[in-house]
């Protein structure tokens, strides 16, 4: 299974396309920009309370057959968020300081 690759940034809706550097995601693919998830959401996804790594770049060329951004293309689907700014914040506070292996 290839990660979707999810077009944007949940919070912000900023492009995040497969050759990004600054895309995050959660083990869930719950995918951000790097400035929402240290800025906003303090290393905790909205979606599931865990935190975040940098999402690897798919590459453009074709270096090994068959696996390029051409024979698995990302997702086009937007994602957007499923709680409120308010809930978001207050979610992110209660979490931020629980250690990752205590999540
Ligand atoms: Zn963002
Ligand atoms: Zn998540």
């Amino acid at each position: 299974m290839a990660l979707e690759l999810r077009p944007n940034c949940e919070y912000c809706d900023r492009d995040l396309p497969p050759g990004s550097t600054v895309a995050r995601i959660c083990s869930y693919e719950c995918t951000f920009c790097a400035e929402c998830v240290d800025g906003k959401l303090r290393n905790v996804c909205p979606n599931c309370g865990g935190g975040f790594a940098p999402r690897p770049i798919r590459p453009q060329r074709e270096w090994r057959a068959g696996v390029s951004v051409d024979k698995q293309p990302p997702s086009t689907k937007r994602v957007h968020l499923s709680y409120s700014l308010d809930d978001i914040a207050a979610h992110a506070m209660r979490i931020k300081d629980v250690a990752p292996e205590d999540r």
